[in-house]
């Protein structure tokens, strides 16, 4: 099958991500909570990310290193713990830059070796969407993006916007 590449002026704005291009981060709890909140704005990953939207996924996986924390921590999982929802796909944000792990910048919160990605503009979604996740970055299907888009009318609104 060819591609369709028929784009009549009739046709409603079509959406600037597709589900193709989306990004999915499956984060284990309770880190994408504190991500959602904006309280956690790096992520130490072994593979790059791509630049620009990424969605955060909440795995039903818990960190225990998260419990054992001193109070700071303790404070900043009292806030995010309204937004915590194994399973579904909890905030939108965007990469802003990466680099390999080394010095001051990634200090204890990523091992030498591995990619400190840099996270901002981090919204969260008013209505969370139900998802497996996959481990690390995935692509959604396209019934999954269109659910989300669907049910966050902010979110999509983000999307439209470019910003
Ligand atoms: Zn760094």
């Amino acid at each position: 099958m060819g591609r369709q590449t028929d784009q009549s002026a009739s046709a409603a704005t079509p959406p600037p991500l597709r589900a193709a291009e989306a990004r999915m981060l499956t984060v284990d709890d309770p880190w994408a909570a504190l991500e959602a909140v904006g309280l956690k704005t790096h992520e130490g990953r072994d593979t790059k990310p791509r630049l620009g939207w990424l969605f955060i996924h909440q795995s039903s996986r818990r960190a225990l290193r998260a419990v054992m924390g001193d109070r700071l921590l303790a404070d900043a999982l009292a806030a995010a713990e309204p937004y915590r929802r194994p399973r579904h796909v909890i905030a939108l944000t965007r990469v802003l830059d990466f680099h390999e792990a080394a010095g001051a910048c990634c200090g204890v919160l990523v091992p030498r070796g591995r990619y400190h990605w840099h996270l901002g503009a981090i919204s969260k979604l008013s209505d969370p969407v139900f998802a497996i996740g996959k481990q690390g970055l995935w692509i959604p299907d396209k019934d999954l993006f269109d659910a989300i888009l669907a049910r966050n009318p902010d979110v999509a609104a983000r999307l439209a916007a470019g910003a």
